[in-house]
């Protein structure tokens, strides 16, 4: 049996200037390190038992039957400074699959080798970031985060240069589509009024067919990213790299590079070691998606009949986006401690338990999840402080229907640590993948209460913490 992917490419059909035609570059050994049944059987994709098979594919070695590859042209603002073209440098799109969910998915190879838009890049990828980005998106689509997923990871055999010497890797991303903030702000900055109004007809059709026109669109787009940026907060996720060509129409998350969850709770914590004045720092994620999504509507606005009329529409959905945002973080941090239904002065509950979680040091994920064991006083470093508060809240929660199963299902037990995924990537370059293929195991159920896992739960001893993560490209 081969493998076999049953392609339904629509992006390759649209013109020519929406990508270059290119075909991955053949690497050197290619060995499978993990391929994702479950996923793959949602995009009705069949494997042979063959992993060297697997390998080839997922390789870029070879190209299955029906694929279109191509990489995608986009533009986008980083950190602030817009690069009118960027595109994948590295990634390759091999088709689509409409799954047996109904669903389009974009299947794509990163690390695939050069592409026209490298620049000075090699068009690859090292075995750090690959594992990475496998554990964390899948981590938080169990988490239930909307998100790019990993269909494979694959050890190219060949070592690329970065700082020193690496073991190269492919990823096989699995998107809802690559369609980003910038793939329109590339067709407006050239003014390309023609390209604009294709774009956004094949968004409209992909993503919100029941988008009557770009202001709908436009909307549909700042709903979804104020759920998603509220969610992330939620769970204590920090992007890291929230540039416009990082940041999806579909509303996923995508491109895992210096992402990282919190330890202890700080609203300012930043990790990323290139986001030097924390544009996107924890709490700065909910200032700067609304920047992002102002990026869009300008890009959008060629589209409208009244550009005047549109600007004036615009900044109107925009400005509104920040209390859309607020009202999901509210709903979500309230469900954290067990209120289903929000009212007058829980905003303030909540509030108060941030602030005292943040003077005492208290790790974000353990605190949450222990509220709902009663053990959640053991997190802080002046116990006393968390006892005031249980006072209130202890009150507040006797009209509740069913606090703690909605606490239970709503704090994970178990997320992606930072130091975990470091020594993760350690281990594998010392040829040991055990650790990966546990951590994926265990953060498959994060909400599952697993004594096998305590491990994984325990924060990150001082000699342990992770004080910078990299993008890795
Ligand atoms: P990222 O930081 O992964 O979002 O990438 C930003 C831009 O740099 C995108 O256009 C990437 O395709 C490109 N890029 C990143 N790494 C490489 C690489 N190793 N070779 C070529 N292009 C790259
Ligand atoms: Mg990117």
């Amino acid at each position: 049996m081969t493998l076999h992917i049953p392609f339904d490419n629509s992006y390759a059909a649209l013109p020519d200037g929406f990508y270059s035609r290119i075909s991955p570059t053949p690497v050197a050994a290619p060995s499978l390190i993990a391929v994702n049944r479950d996923l793959a059987k949602i995009l009705k994709i069949t494997l042979p038992e063959d992993t060297a098979e697997i390998a080839r594919i997922f390789s870029g070695n070879a190209l299955p039957e029906g694929a279109a590859p191509l990489a995608q042209l986009y533009a986008g603002h980083q950190f602030g400074h817009f690069s009118p073209q960027l595109g994948d440098g590295r990634a390759i799109l091999l088709g689509e699959t409409v799954g047996r969910d109904g669903l389009r998915r974009d299947i794509q190879l990163k690390g695939a080798g050069p592409t026209p838009y490298s620049r000075m890049g090699d068009g690859r990828a090292w075995l750090g970031p690959v594992l990475r980005e496998y554990v964390v998106s899948e981590a938080m689509h169990a988490l239930g985060v909307p998100t790019t997923r990993a269909l494979a990871a694959v050890r190219t055999g060949e070592d690329i240069q970065r700082e020193t010497l690496l073991p190269g890797a492919v990823l096989t991303r699995v998107a809802a589509s690559h369609i980003r903030v910038g793939t329109f702000q590339i067709f407006a900055a050239r003014r390309d009024g023609a390209a604009l109004q294709r774009l956004y007809e094949y968004t409209r059709q992909r993503h919100y067919p029941d988008a009557s026109d770009p202001a709908a669109l436009l909307q549909g787009v700042i709903e979804r990213q104020a759920a998603l940026v509220a969610h992330w907060m939620s769970l204590g996720f920090i992007h890291g790299v929230m540039n416009t060509d990082n940041c999806t129409l579909s509303g996923e998350t995508i491109d895992y590079g210096p992402c990282a969850f919190m330890d202890t709770y700080d609203p300012q914590a930043v990790f990323s070691s290139i986001d030097r004045h924390g544009r996107y720092g924890y709490a700065a994620q909910a200032d700067i998606i609304v920047w992002n999504m102002a990026q869009l509507a300008t890009a959008l606005i060629p589209l409208m009949p009244d550009p005047e009329a549109a600007v004036e529409q615009f900044t109107a959905q925009v400005h509104a986006m920040p209390g859309l945002i607020r009202a999901e973080y509210e709903r979500r941090f309230a469900a954290k401690i067990g209120i289903a239904a929000m009212r007058d002065g829980d905003k303030q509950l909540v509030t108060e338990l941030l602030t005292r979680m943040h003077a005492n040091q208290a790790d974000f994920t353990n605190t949450f999840r222990a509220l709902a064991d009663g053990t959640a006083r053991d997190q802080f470093s002046d116990a006393t402080d968390f006892d005031n508060w249980e006072t209130d809240w202890t009150r507040r929660l006797e009209d509740e229907a069913e606090p703690k199963a909605l606490m239970r299902r709503t704090n994970p037990a178990v997320i992606p640590r930072n130091h975990r995924i470091e020594q993760m990537i350690a281990a594998a370059l010392a040829d040991d993948d055990a650790p990966f293929h546990r951590l994926n195991a265990v953060l498959s159920r994060p909400f599952d209460d697993d004594p096998g896992a305590a491990d994984l739960r325990r924060p990150p001893t001082p000699s342990e913490v992770v004080p910078a993560t990299f993008c890795g490209t």
